[in-house]
């Protein structure tokens, strides 16, 4: 079975990686385990839940506009500042071009709630919508100490004070609520329409129109609209 994914030119196949194979994600530059989305000729290889992320998704952080997913980022630096992590990055990133929001794959998609040995509470996922109204004071996260800034998405427990670091907090949750509610576009899927979709032009025009598309769309439901239409198109 062999699936097209928007950011590659080749067709990819899924793969079970071994133990003791050190493959990289090409989408968020972490280490594979389990199966991945693998281009052997060019040593390609994306997560199945990074090869499977939506073009798009309607987030509660930037309720103003969709963020788009884009496979590398949009600025001359060639690389961003994820919002929820602060961290840079240089790979798969969703963002909304005009606000200039970066959401790195894994912390678009974090979950709503986790428990942390470290506390007895459950931890909610906080994140001040931006654009933002006004800024929260910066502390300290609570389990490496380090400065936790105001704008950084941050895990805190609502009775006591104690907050931490997504990135903290989540060490040991493994990422899976890649599933956007009214979206039912993530799932690799038979090309029902033979060959020749849109979605197959080479991922650099592909940004260009999605940007370009997103600039001049004014209401987000119009452009919720066409993106439906260039969604990831995978192929048997
Ligand atoms: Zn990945
Ligand atoms: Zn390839
Ligand atoms: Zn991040
Ligand atoms: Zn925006
Ligand atoms: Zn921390
Ligand atoms: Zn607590």
């Amino acid at each position: 079975m062999e699936y097209k994914h928007f950011s590659h030119p080749h067709n990819l196949k899924l793969y079970q990686v071994q133990q003791g194979q050190q493959l990289r994600c090409w989408g968020c530059h972490s280490p594979c385990q389990d199966s991945v989305y693998a281009c052997w000729s060019c040593n390609f290889f994306l997560h199945e839940h990074c090869g499977n992320a939506t073009r798009y998704v309607k987030h509660p952080y930037h309720r103003l506009h969709p963020l788009i997913l884009v496979p590398r980022p949009t600025y001359t630096s060639g690389s961003f500042l994820c919002n929820a992590c602060a961290a840079a990055g240089t790979s798969f990133s969703y963002c909304c071009a005009m606000c200039e929001v970066d959401l790195h794959v894994p912390c678009s998609f974090l979950p709503p709630t986790v428990n942390h040995p470290a506390h007895q509470h459950e931890l909610s996922l906080s994140h001040v919508e931006f654009p933002a109204t006004e800024a929260s004071p910066t502390s300290n996260c609570k389990l490496c100490h380090q400065l936790l800034q105001s704008r950084q998405w941050s895990y805190s427990c609502r009775k006591c004070d104690f907050s931490a670091h997504t990135f903290c907090a989540t060490r040991e949750v493994k990422p899976g609520l890649y599933q956007d509610d009214d979206d039912d576009g993530d799932v690799p899927e038979p090309d029902s329409n033979g060959a020749g979709s849109s979605s197959e032009a080479p991922a650099g025009d592909a940004v260009a129109e999605l940007l370009k598309l997103q600039l001049e769309m004014e209401m987000a439901a119009h452009l919720a609209q066409m993106m439906a239409a260039c969604k990831v198109n995978f192929k048997i």
